[in-house]
């Protein structure tokens, strides 16, 4: 009989998501909290073998799907090895990456073979003096490699989730729109969540995930509602006339899709977090390192879930971490 992990608003929990690192290897100005980063020491990231019991935890309670992150998943050693073990574990149905592109083109057969269902890859402009000033690195053609391999080792579709940022790219939304008449790409646009209980000095305020559809009407054609499709998560999604990919709009900030809500994540540090925008965690790490049975990890995995609040508040709270830390 199929188990369902349940939480106390009867929403039902089928994705987690892994951050199997806090190292990056881009700098992206909105992706730390204001006191910048604050690096964790090699023992305190949780090992290969410890993240896979703790899945093994959940896809026992039910879940399925897994979201592999990060910091940047692909720079942390021995990626491929653990992605092959976790998506021959016994249950698990579907296995995603989310990724900078940086190292994507080098290893994108790679992750093809190793058996990863998906991938998502950030990206913010397809201007390299725009994407110099988000990231901190000149690095936009390995990214930009990286989606061309990604589609052509037969990922499909891939993903790249752009992050609205007011002043900085509202003038790339129409040419990432674009991309979608005549590839397997669904770009998605997500606002901007803001950090800690200062706006980080560099870092813009997001425009609305609605002023890009204005964009796209005004400037690219009219756009026609698609249905969600199971994996889409809380992507509102679109599509321009005759386009073989999707436009998605993603809205945390100016939206309320916390009724919805499907996930928890787990830290690199070994903690979960039931909600992103909620400060709470849970040590799993400790309790899993101490020789904890079954058992035991498995009440901790339920009393996590049951804690996941019903939102995160009216006016959208602030990440109380950098993403680098939390998962993106
Ligand atoms: N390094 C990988 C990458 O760049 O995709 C995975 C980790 S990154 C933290 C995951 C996602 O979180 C990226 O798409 C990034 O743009 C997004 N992100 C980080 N900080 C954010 C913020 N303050 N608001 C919205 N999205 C954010």
């Amino acid at each position: 009989m199929p188990v369902h992990l349940l939480d106390s608003y009867n929403r039902s929990i089928q994705y987690l998501r892994v951050s199997i690192t806090d190292l990056c290897n881009l700098r992206c100005i909105y992706c730390r909290p204001p006191e910048g980063l604050q690096l964790i020491s090699h023992d305190e990231i949780l090992r290969y073998e410890e993240i896979l019991t703790i899945i093994e935890i959940f896809r026992d309670l039910g879940v399925r799907k897994i979201r592999i992150t990060g910091g940047e998943p692909l720079v942390r050693r021995g990626v491929l090895e653990f992605l092959s073990q976790l998506v021959a574990m016994d249950g698990i149905e579907d296995v995603g990456l989310t990724t900078n592109g940086v190292l994507l083109a080098p290893m994108a057969r790679d992750l093809k073979a190793a058996g990863l269902n998906r991938v998502n890859v950030s990206l913010d402009s397809m201007r390299r003096e725009t994407f110099k000033d988000v990231t901190g690195s000149d690095k936009l053609d390995q990214v930009l490699e990286g989606i061309k391999a990604a589609l052509a080792v037969g990922f499909n579709p891939v993903k790249v989730n752009v992050v609205l940022l007011e002043g900085v790219n509202e003038q790339d939304v129409a040419e990432f729109a674009r991309l979608t008449i005549n590839q397997p790409l669904y770009v998605r646009f997500i606002e901007r969540m803001p950090f800690g209980s200062d706006p980080a000095p560099r870092s813009p305020e997001s425009f609305s995930a609605h002023r890009v559809l204005e964009i796209i009407k005004n400037e690219v054609g009219q756009l026609k509602s698609v249905d969600r499709e199971p994996l889409d998560g809380p992507a509102t999604m679109f599509s321009l006339e005759g386009a073989t990919g999707r436009i998605g709009i993603i809205d945390p900030v100016t939206g309320h899709f916390c009724g919805t809500c499907n996930r928890m994540r787990l830290t690199a540090r070994g903690t979960l977090r039931p909600c992103l925008l909620g400060p709470q965690e849970i040590d799993v790490k400790s309790v899993l390192r101490r020789g904890a049975s079954r058992k035991e990890l498995e009440q901790l995995v339920i009393s996590a879930v049951l804690s996941k609040p019903i939102g995160h508040s009216a006016r959208p709270d602030r990440l109380s971490e950098g993403m680098n830390v939390i998962g993106g």
